[in-house]
């Protein structure tokens, strides 16, 4: 896919939606010991499910849609075609970001997508998606599946009616594209940049202006001077945005997204009536997407990033750590204003937090003390 049609089709980024508080209290807790829906019926049936898949991503987006797509071959491989799932791009059958009511409300039975866009719904969900300063793909998984994380999460999408599954992650994103060079937080102030979500909210504090722009109007917005940076995800997908041409350096590490969970939905009432082989088999689906995803992602990243150092010669800058800690600071007070009142989201980020602590201990002995001696 060229730039041009790469742009054309990102009728949305990654990350594009304001945050509102909302409310939300949670179902009582239920046994997720096994995959599959206790009310399930045991029994394998010859009948034959026809689905429709809404995704956030334009028809085909490299990885994100494809990876929809990928799953819904699986499922049916596995399911020796009793779940026929036919996968659509955002705005073919509703808008993108209509995919959680979609699903929710059964226009469609199943969704391809990523739980931050529905903080607007209820806070909690970006806490399965990515926190600024928060765990990375690794960390985020573990919490996710050894953790208690997928049991609230659980819990919190049966509010409306829908099944959450891990559906990949995008590992840590880089820090995003300026045309100056950041050398302390007063470099920050009156800095107009497309970085939406909490980031955003934390660029403000800084004395930044976080600039909602449609995916497929950044690299104009970029390159007219009506935004100074952007950020968007990594070397193989900014590349295909042609953001290297206009920009001057590009910024690492992506503290603002480090390590982007994916979901699929599917709605609950449907769900619950499925056989349990097909419960299990969308899940082992799931899982097979969760690890893929992340897998293609950092094996195009691998040769993008090279590209953009040796073929675009792209100056790649660390932020400073002054820059970073404060950036940091200021995260922690728009989470807590983002949580407010709301009680279960609490109750996420204090799982949240603790589970970060611990892990970043254990990841600092064995994963950091790699990197850093070993992989040099
Ligand atoms: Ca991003």
């Amino acid at each position: 896919m060229k730039r041009k049609d790469f742009i054309k089709k990102s009728i949305i980024g990654l990350t594009t939606i304001p945050i509102v508080a909302n409310s939300c209290v949670p179902a009582p807790s239920e046994d997720i010991s096994s995959t599959t829906s206790s009310t399930a019926p045991n029994i394998i049936s010859g009948k034959k499910y026809k689905w429709k898949m809404v995704t956030t991503w334009p028809p085909n987006f490299p990885v994100l849609g494809v990876g929809a797509t990928k799953f819904a071959d699986w499922v049916k491989e596995m399911s020796a075609g009793r779940i026929d799932i036919k996968v659509y791009g955002g705005g073919e059958l509703v808008p993108p970001l209509e995919t959680f009511g979609a699903v929710s409300g059964g226009v469609a039975e199943m969704g391809s997508s990523c739980a931050y866009y529905w903080a607007g719904k209820t806070p909690a969900a970006q806490f399965f998606a990515a926190v600024p300063f928060g765990m990375n793909a690794q960390q985020l998984t573990s919490w996710m599946l050894s953790g208690g994380a997928y049991e609230k999460w659980k819990n919190l999408y049966a509010n409306f009616n829908l099944v959450p599954f891990l559906a990949g992650n995008t590992g840590v994103q880089m820090g995003g594209w300026f045309n100056k060079e950041i050398n302390s937080v007063e470099d920050l102030k009156g800095l107009k940049m497309r970085i939406p979500g909490i980031a955003g909210k934390v660029l403000e504090k800084a004395g930044g202006a976080a600039v909602l722009v449609a995916g497929g109007e950044i690299y104009t917005s970029l390159e007219r001077g009506v935004i100074d940076a952007t950020e968007w995800l990594h070397p193989f997908h900014d590349s295909k945005m042609g953001f290297h041409k206009i920009s001057k350096y590009y910024y690492t590490p992506g503290w603002h997204e480090p390590g982007t969970q994916l979901e699929l939905i599917i709605n609950k009432k449907i769900y619950d009536s499925l056989p349990k082989d097909l419960q299990a088999i969308l899940w082992a689906g799931s899982m097979n997407l969760h690890t893929w995803l992340l897998a293609e992602f950092d094996a195009q990243n691998r040769i993008y990033y090279q590209q953009l150092l040796q073929e675009d010669g792209i100056q790649i800058k660390t932020f400073p750590d002054d820059v970073l800690q404060t950036l940091k600071q200021y995260t922690e007070e728009a989470v807590e204003e983002l949580i407010g009142d709301d009680a279960f989201s609490r109750e996420v980020y204090d799982s949240y937090r603790k589970f970060q602590k611990e892990i970043n201990a254990w990841s600092s002995m064995s994963e950091k003390a790699y990197y850093n001696k070993i992989m040099k």
